[in-house]
């Protein structure tokens, strides 16, 4: 099981960068959601929490105490530059410390997908002090996507497919950089397990209950799902390769109150 913290920059009364119209804090929260929602819907064994799911105020501290006590695998922290220039560019801590090499090899797989994949001007792998990349028990890399100030690179930013996009490579580098494996969607030799809390035939209220399994720091999604002519709408706390892996998600659901069961697809 891969823990990935995502954590979308700035919000609340911090908004960040400005510029041309647009706020940092609403933009890395658009694509931190799109990361997050690619990578449990595409990539299976992998676990997904949020520093932030709304425009709410959240320290730096909280943050990182947050991810550290969740014990994450991968801290990604998800921002917009500014100050004179274009295209991207990604940090990792510039002081010493253990799993360096590991962190310096995760981020070329991140920052080489997006880059590629974007054709984006590449501004480099850089390293810098700063509060989410020291303080930070596992791996982080904090991300600069395009420049809120820069006038091309804004018009890119308020493009809802380009914020997708972004939010897409950010996932497939990810994947790439743990191994991850895709989930196919399609029935093949080696089963997978989804974990499934709750089936509702109206979708308003299965996307209640994704609300609140957020509450509780559960990331999961709709899947419609047909029965004797009936559509109903499962609600999925994640897909895994293991059985076991499932098994402990279902019984740390029972522990937060929610009754859930497994599948195999
Ligand atoms: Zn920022």
């Amino acid at each position: 099981m891969v823990k990935v913290f995502i954590d979308p920059g700035h919000g609340g009364n911090d908004p960040g960068a400005v510029g041309h119209g647009l706020v940092e804090k609403n933009i890395t929260l658009i694509i931190a959601q799109h990361l997050r929602d690619h990578l449990i819907k595409n990539y299976q064994d992998v676990s997904v929490r949020m520093s932030r799911n709304s425009d709410q105020s959240v320290s730096l501290v909280e943050r990182t105490n947050n991810a550290n006590q969740w014990g994450a695998d991968l801290y990604l922290s998800i921002h917009v530059n500014a100050g004179g220039g274009h295209g991207f560019e990604s940090f990792i801590y510039n002081g010493q410390f253990k799993n360096k090499s590991k962190t310096e090899q995760i981020r070329s797989k991140i920052h080489d997908t997006i880059v590629s994949n974007l054709n984006w001007r590449d501004r480099g792998k850089k390293q810098a002090n700063f509060h989410v990349l020291r303080e930070t028990r596992m791996s982080a890399v904090l991300t600069e996507s395009g420049f809120i100030d820069h006038r091309d690179d804004a018009n890119n930013l308020r493009n809802s497919d380009w914020l997708k996009t972004i939010a897409k490579n950010h996932a497939d580098g990810v994947a790439h950089a743990f191994n991850l494996e895709k989930i196919v969607h399609q029935k093949i030799d080696d089963p997978f397990y989804r974990v499934v809390s709750g089936s509702f035939l109206a979708e308003k209220n299965a996307r209640q209950k994704v609300e609140t399994l957020k509450r509780q720091g559960y990331e999961s999604y709709i899947l419609p799902h047909a029965h004797q002519n009936e559509r109903y709408y499962r609600v999925i706390v994640g897909a895994f390769r293991n059985k076991s892996n499932a098994e402990a998600r279902v019984k740390a659901l029972a522990q937060d109150g929610f009754e859930s069961f497994i599948i195999e697809v």
